[in-house]
């Protein structure tokens, strides 16, 4: 006889469904997980995903109608490029309002590194005044991402 499953379990699985899916070597995200799930999902399971973004809440943001998809744009996070979900207004009449997935939830609208890592660079230079090269490195480590100084510099001027 099959196990009745618990009712928390099946509650996650809704929650992680509407969340992330897969469609071969695509990961499907929605905007609001940051994109080092993806990155652990890869390392879990050995073998490089392409990350896509999508939003299926969005509402055009002109007349308030549903969206669909349109097209993808490219953008690069953290040095590892991503694609956005690019999304027309499906409203009656003439809006035609393309809207991307947004990605605001954990990286500011022109920033190529998320406020995790942006963070993570101001806070090693308030404990111990790291020099860039050193927090460079350690960004590396807790990241697995190559940072340069400069943009160490400048997400120290910068406002996340
Ligand atoms: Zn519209």
């Amino acid at each position: 006889m099959r196990k009745k499953k618990s009712h928390s379990s099946i509650c996650a699985e809704g929650v992680f469904k509407d969340l992330v899916s897969f469609d071969g070597n695509n990961i499907i995200l929605d905007v609001s997980i940051n994109i080092d799930f993806a990155l652990n999902v890869e390392k879990a399971i050995k073998m490089p995903l392409n990350v896509y973004y999508v939003d299926n809440n969005l509402c055009c943001p002109v007349c308030g109608n549903k969206l669909k998809g349109y097209s993808t744009r490219s953008r690069t996070i953290n040095g590892r490029e991503v694609i956005l979900q690019r999304y027309l207004c499906a409203g009656k009449g003439v809006c035609g309002k393309y809207v991307d997935a947004s990605l605001d939830s954990f990286i500011g609208k022109w920033q190529r590194y998320t406020r995790e890592v942006q963070q993570f660079g101001l806070n090693e230079n308030l404990i111990d005044y790291s020099s860039l090269e050193k927090i460079s490195e350690k960004a590396a480590d807790r990241f697995d991402i190559e940072i340069s100084r400069e943009t160490i510099i400048k997400s120290h001027v910068q406002k996340c």
